[in-house]
């Protein structure tokens, strides 16, 4: 996948969450999401805050100079709180200012800064050639979650192989998942995930075997559904 590619996905997704917000007026923004805790104003908030964390990475990668995400664990869920009981209009603001000044920051990093090695909020290093991805996951499952409208079923093939992918490779290392082979109807794919010793085999169509990977609910179904997962992130 070349940087540029994955910054279309980041665009494109990130039109379908604002168009999705845009669609809602000031009580559908306060209607429950599909996050358990969560109203689709603090998906709104955390969404916007996402895109100044990112942005943070950027910066450290074309300046050298350390700037995590967010401060602490404590800050970033204290942030959600706040930017979710903001009065709608200033939150929806906020969203599109945050999400213009990632896009600008996006297009705009100098070509040889993407290879430079930046802290992920979880503790990883990785390249900064990593955000684009990382924020294109974020747009596009958060846009299913605001429970509007959109769903697993908008995401592009190539990111939900992608999201697949990442969560198939998460469950290999989590202690006592349960072995289950995905496999896609309609299509060549099969993910492995888990570590126990007898594997279930499910199929399904490529939007719910990612759904259901993420905890998400499904629109179609799995056959058989799959055993409970743990949380994935
Ligand atoms: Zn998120």
């Amino acid at each position: 996948m070349t940087v540029a590619s994955l910054i279309a996905w980041v665009n494109e997704g990130t039109a379908l969450f604002e168009r999705t917000v845009a669609g809602m007026d000031d009580a559908g923004l306060e209607a429950p999401s599909a996050l358990p805790g969560w109203r689709r104003s603090h998906v709104v908030a955390h969404v916007a805050y996402n895109a100044d964390a990112l942005v943070n990475l950027l910066d450290w990668a074309r300046t050298g100079v350390p700037t995590p995400m967010y401060s602490s664990p404590e800050q970033r869920a204290e942030d959600i709180e706040k930017g979710a009981a903001l009065p709608p209009g200033e939150l929806r603001e906020k969203l599109i200012t945050a999400n213009a000044r990632l896009g600008a920051n996006l297009a705009g990093m100098p070509a040889d800064a993407w290879e430079r090695q930046v802290r992920t909020a979880q503790g990883r290093t990785v390249p900064a050639s990593q955000v684009p991805w990382m924020r294109t996951r974020e747009v596009w499952v958060h846009s299913a979650d605001l429970a509007a409208g959109a769903g697993f079923h908008d995401i592009p093939q190539g990111v939900l192989e992608g999201l697949l992918a990442d969560a198939a490779a998460k469950f290999s290392t989590t202690p006592d998942t349960p072995r289950v082979s995905l496999v896609a109807t309609g299509g060549p794919g099969r993910w492995e995930v888990g570590t126990g010793d007898s594997a279930v085999q499910v199929a399904g169509a490529l939007p719910d075997l990612a759904a259901y990977l993420l905890g998400r609910p499904l629109s179609g179904r799995l056959e058989p559904a799959g055993p409970a997962l743990p949380a994935w992130l």
